[in-house]
């Protein structure tokens, strides 16, 4: 007897949430996404079409395996996931849910997907992240990323947002903080306007950028002198 789900026919492709690994390739010309499940190996793009984990001939999602792309249905049970150990460091999701796919009551397993927006969670002090730098760690020629502040991106390898909304070919949506999310306001809005603006940054745009990030390290200088009382050599 073969299994049959009902079937569904949606108006439109519908959505979901999960949580990844931004990444970027070595020669710096590709972004993606890591999974956090099985097929984390293997980085996916913004647009990007499943394929059987287990290397067997069959098109994904099949109902007696369980390879394909995973979502919930809530960025809310997406957020929770973000509070354990292992996932603390990545990235929220908002994806298309395209082609075939099969519906849980939490989530779905599915075919293809794009991804539209990425929610960066906070830089490792706490403040809302304004960057990506290096994680630390990655996948064979991918070098995972997270989100940083300016005073603790400072003097290591960034990624801008815009830069890497440009690399996934301009249409993703690049948001600093999870909590940017149902209607996303006015802060929301911003930064993905900078996101899907002009594709090459100006050297006048850089300089500017490298000159707020000075200004910040010598007010950082700045205080840390007073509370240590050493003001002619604070570091
Ligand atoms: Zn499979
Ligand atoms: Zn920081």
């Amino acid at each position: 007897m073969r299994l049959r789900l009902p079937q569904e026919r949606p108006a439109e492709p519908p959505r979901g949430y999960k949580i990844a690994h931004p990444v970027r390739s070595h020669d710096g010309r590709r972004i993606g996404f890591a999974g956090v499940s099985i097929g984390g190996a293997a980085p996916y793009g913004v647009v990007d079409e499943a394929r059987c984990v287990y290397g067997r001939r069959h098109r994904s999602p099949a109902l007696r395996c369980d390879c394909g792309f995973h979502c919930l249905h809530t960025l809310t049970d997406a957020l929770a996931l973000t509070c354990a150990d292992a996932y603390r460091r990545a990235a929220l999701l908002e994806v298309t849910v395209l082609g075939v796919y099969i519906r849980f009551e939490r989530g779905m397993r599915y075919a293809r997907q794009r991804v539209r927006v990425v929610r960066v969670g906070p830089c490792c002090c706490g403040l809302p992240p304004e960057v990506f730098v290096d994680a630390g760690w990655g996948r064979t020629g991918w070098r995972v990323l997270t989100g940083a502040c300016a005073g603790c991106a400072a003097g290591r390898d960034m990624v801008g947002f815009a830069e890497f909304a440009r690399l996934s070919g301009g249409r993703l949506r690049v948001l600093p903080g999870y909590l940017h999310t149902e209607g996303e306001g006015e802060g929301g809005a911003e930064v993905a306007g900078r996101a899907a603006g002009p594709a090459v940054r100006t050297v006048a745009e850089m300089a500017a950028e490298a000159s707020l990030m000075q200004a910040r390290v010598d007010w950082l200088q700045g205080r840390l002198a007073r509370l240590t009382g050493d003001v002619t050599d604070p570091l």
